[in-house]
């Protein structure tokens, strides 16, 4: 057996070539929400792939989902996310000071970060 790990002469683009996968959500004329995922062998192509697939539904009438917005009953357009947590912080006030903060499952307080609760 030859190992074939010798690489081309040419910006080797491998850290992409394992397979790669694109996908987007979109909503199409008729409302319904639909997933559309590309495989391809290297990110370049899949991209190239991508980008002709975007054409195509906004040349058809779909619209991108904007996930953000449309879960939250909140219409504020800023949503803070703990970077720990990924969930929605809200933002409290008092005494003049303003913060994010949610709340966990155990009843305690998360701003967000690490060492806060310790
Ligand atoms: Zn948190």
């Amino acid at each position: 057996m030859t190992e074939n790990i010798i690489l081309s002469p040419v910006p080797d683009l491998s850290d992409l070539a394992s397979s790669a996968v694109w996908s987007v959500r979109y909503r199409d004329p008729s409302g319904f929400d639909c997933q559309l995922s590309l495989e391809s062998a290297s990110g370049v192509e899949v991209l190239q792939r991508a980008q002709a697939a975007l054409a195509k539904l906004s040349e058809s009438g779909c619209t991108p989902i904007q996930i953000s917005s449309a879960t939250n009953g909140n219409t504020k357009a800023e949503s803070v996310m703990c970077p720990i947590h990924n969930v929605p912080m809200r933002q409290y006030q008092k005494n003049g000071r303003s913060w994010y903060a949610h709340r966990l499952e155990d009843g305690n307080w998360c701003r967000g970060k690490a060492h806060d609760n310790r």
